[in-house]
């Protein structure tokens, strides 16, 4: 991901024996970025994976859990963050999670 002050922090998947415990590199990225840097916003995030053939097919999705965590980093900087879905034949671009999680939880989902 890229933030405002155009700092690049990257993120891989942290996996571990007992699944859930893993996490993905989409909120490894965020958590880092929010972690050191808080009040810097995310301007975009590029979200790619490759395999023992190389870079995958198809763009690379993240997970509800992934896409939730994004929605609230654009809701703590009142920005949207360009989304960059990488795949070895299809690249998708979308400006805002909102695009990929219609539905999703905001604070005032909390009242
Ligand atoms: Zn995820």
């Amino acid at each position: 991901l890229i933030l405002e002050n155009d700092e690049i922090i990257t993120g891989n998947n942290q996996e571990n024996a007992a699944s859930p415990t893993g996490l993905c590199a989409e909120r490894v990225a965020l958590f880092y970025a929010n972690a050191t840097y808080p009040d810097i916003a995310v301007k975009a995030m590029a979200v790619t994976a490759s395999n023992s053939n190389g870079l995958v097919d198809g763009p690379v999705k993240p997970c509800g859990s992934c896409r939730q965590a994004m929605v609230e980093t654009e809701v703590r900087y009142k920005q949207p963050i360009r989304i960059i879905l990488d795949g070895k034949k299809k690249i998708q671009v979308f400006e805002g999670v909102e695009n990929l999680l219609p539905f999703a939880f905001k604070p005032e989902s909390l009242d």
